[in-house]
């Protein structure tokens, strides 16, 4: 069976254990979270980087920083991960989901502004498949309503928008670590900024509300307990993980779009053949190829396609019900305007195998199963 997704293996990651191991500490923001966090700080040219347990914690931290009001509006898409609305639901947001862009499943500018209200506070993009949302047109909405963004990036580790890493364009950027991300680290995440002024209220948040990290710096003489807060310190041994990645960062990205060109120039004849769509890059974004889908003629078709594959031995999938259709989304939520695309579009969509360690033969073996499905062959 060709599994769908596998945690990438880069072959180093047992010596970084030992080497956390033998460091005595175990616990959070230990000499591994450092060097990770310096790391993407230098990389990415953002200012703050905090590793988390998951995107969803960066996502909660971000909200607490937005300081989110109950019945206060966050503007999102509906077609994403039920994270993205979760951690503002947890401080008592309303969501407001705006229709996405079919070209390429992000939220579609030209719809958020109408969307706008005397309530809302927050835009939340989502760069869907690490494909950058039109981050001008959402700063420019944005800085005239007097909103926050915040960027889900969750998918978008190592992806661009006009030269500008995703995760550091709005006021708070939100990366996942998890094992079917990019970059993986079993669970994880990262919290992004680059304002000096969230630095401190970061760092209490993250560390259950103490000003933990100001003391471990020397700049008091012993911490307390100063405001709200959780626990989001991912542990060492997690972070060791990520590390071993991160010598090969350049690698496991090209070996990702070489999976993701191949399946783009196999599958095309289908698109040619007005029998599936592929997906769509703008030329202001630079993908990190974190996922191939493609999109077939509508649900019947997909529901087909995916049994075939599966008795083919190759597991693909698809995701994300809309969350406005879902019970919570109903409840915490509404769809602003008309749901054109939104579930229509999702209905069609299916992922194919795509992680680092898929070997030539099973890439090779996956896109031709599909070429010689019988519904496309009539
Ligand atoms: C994976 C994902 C998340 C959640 O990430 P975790 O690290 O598992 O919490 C949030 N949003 C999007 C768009 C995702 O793809």
């Amino acid at each position: 069976m060709i599994d769908f997704n596998r945690p990438p293996v880069v072959g180093t990651e047992l010596a970084f254990f030992q080497e956390a191991l033998e460091s005595g500490k175990l616990c959070g923001d230990g000499a591994f979270t450092k060097k990770v966090s310096d790391w993407f700080s230098s990389r990415f040219h953002v200012k703050h980087v905090y590793m988390t347990t998951s995107c969803t914690s960066a996502l909660e931290m971000a909200s607490w920083l937005c300081d989110l009001k109950s019945g206060d509006e966050v503007i999102m898409p509906s077609y994403t991960f039920v994270s993205t609305a979760d951690a503002f639901v947890l401080r008592g947001a309303k969501i407001v989901f705006v229709d996405v862009d079919p070209k390429t499943m992000n939220i579609n500018p030209d719809l958020i502004e109408d969307a706008v209200t005397e309530r809302t506070k927050v835009i939340c993009p989502v760069h869907y498949a690490g494909v950058a949302c039109d981050m001008d047109r959402i700063l420019d909405i944005a800085g005239r309503h007097g909103l926050k963004v915040v960027e889900d990036a969750a998918q978008g580790v190592n992806a661009w928008y006009k030269g500008r890493a995703l995760g550091t364009i709005g006021d708070y950027g939100c990366y996942s670590f998890h094992e079917t991300k990019n970059y993986a680290m079993g669970e994880g995440g990262a919290i992004c900024f680059q304002s000096d002024e969230d630095q401190e209220r970061a760092e209490i948040v993250r560390e259950k509300g103490t000003n933990r990290s100001k003391f471990f710096r020397g700049q008091i003489d012993k911490y307390t307990w100063v405001d709200y807060g959780s626990s989001y310190l991912p542990s060492e041994l997690n972070v060791s993980y990520l590390w071993a990645q991160l010598q090969v960062f350049e690698k496991i990205n090209d070996r990702r779009l070489s999976i993701w060109n191949y399946y783009h120039k196999t599958l095309r004849p289908l698109a040619e053949a007005g029998l599936i769509e592929q997906p769509f890059v703008p030329d202001y974004a630079v993908h990190n190829a974190h996922m191939y889908y493609i999109k077939v003629r509508d649900l019947e078709t997909r529901t087909s396609l995916i049994r075939y594959m599966r008795e083919k031995g190759v597991l693909c999938v698809f995701h994300y019900v809309p969350l406005h259709s879902s019970e919570a989304g109903r409840k915490f939520g509404r769809f602003h305007g008309e749901d054109v695309y939104t579930t229509k579009e999702s209905e069609r969509l299916m992922r194919l195998p795509l992680f680092y360690n898929l070997t030539e033969e099973d890439m090779r073996y996956t896109a031709q199963c599909i070429l010689d499905y019988p519904g496309f062959n009539r």
